[in-house]
């Protein structure tokens, strides 16, 4: 699709029902479509959805080797109970590997550095196959998110442009979890444990009342975003 196509999508799906942004991706790019999902909780709302719009849409599951169990675990029931033929991404270079190579923990030394070899570089391996690209974004997350839309061009790589697709950037929090609960969708246990955002065990922890959402991911660092969302190139 063209960037003044995708620039014209933009403006007449801003506004519409997440379930709609998916059926119009669905409609144009499925099967060189896929949501990444790190079952964080927009994660899984738009896996539910997106279940229902395509059964068969595809769902890529960047596994860095350092999540947490209880996420691992959240992958597997909710697989399972949706019949979900996930689709996985491990970095290239083992943690092994990495370990040797750069030390171990090194996301203690250089997160930018670790972020790149075990979540950007499966991420470019990912999209080379895709057309469009669906995420869990939405713009009250964090200052860097605010100005998204609901459909925007990347340049990957090859500077291939793809469509980024962001069904639920107008939601808030309150929305999100009132369509989980809603739908009895299985969530990571570790929510109830004052985590709001979920990534890697070493980077993550849990957030107090009145801090700021992102705060509990690489706490004491300047670092707010692991790169996925960064490494494109947004167009117009
Ligand atoms: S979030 Fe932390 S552990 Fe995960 S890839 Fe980035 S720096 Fe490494």
């Amino acid at each position: 699709m063209e960037e003044v196509q995708l620039k014209d999508a933009a403006e007449r799906l801003e506004g519409s029902p997440p379930g709609v942004i998916l059926e119009w991706a669905v409609e144009n790019f499925h099967p060189r479509l896929a949501l990444t999902c790190s079952f964080g909780a927009e994660d899984i709302v738009l896996a539910h959805l997106l279940k229902q719009i395509q059964p068969d849409a595809r769902i890529y599951f960047i596994n860095t080797g350092l999540h947490f169990s209880d996420t691992l675990e959240t992958r597997d029931i909710f697989t399972r109970r949706y019949g979900i033929n996930l689709e996985e991404f491990r970095p290239s270079m083992s943690l092994a590997d990495q370990d040797a190579v750069h030390g171990e923990r090194l996301y203690e030394r250089d997160s930018d550095r670790c972020c790149a070899i075990r979540k950007v570089e499966p991420l470019r391996r990912a999209l080379a196959g895709l057309d469009g690209w669906i995420t869990g974004l939405r713009r009250d997350q964090a200052p860097t998110r605010k100005n998204i839309k609901v459909v925007e061009g990347h340049r990957v790589g090859d500077d291939r442009l793809i469509a980024k697709i962001n069904p639920l950037a107008a939601w808030n929090e309150r929305e999100v979890w009132d369509y989980i609960r809603l739908h009895g969708i299985p969530y990571n246990r570790l929510f109830d444990q004052s985590y709001l955002s979920i990534g890697c065990a070493p980077c993550t922890r849990p957030v107090q009342p009145g801090e700021d959402p992102r705060s509990g991911r690489w706490a004491g660092k300047e670092k707010t975003e692991c790169g996925l969302h960064t490494f494109t190139k947004k167009t117009g």
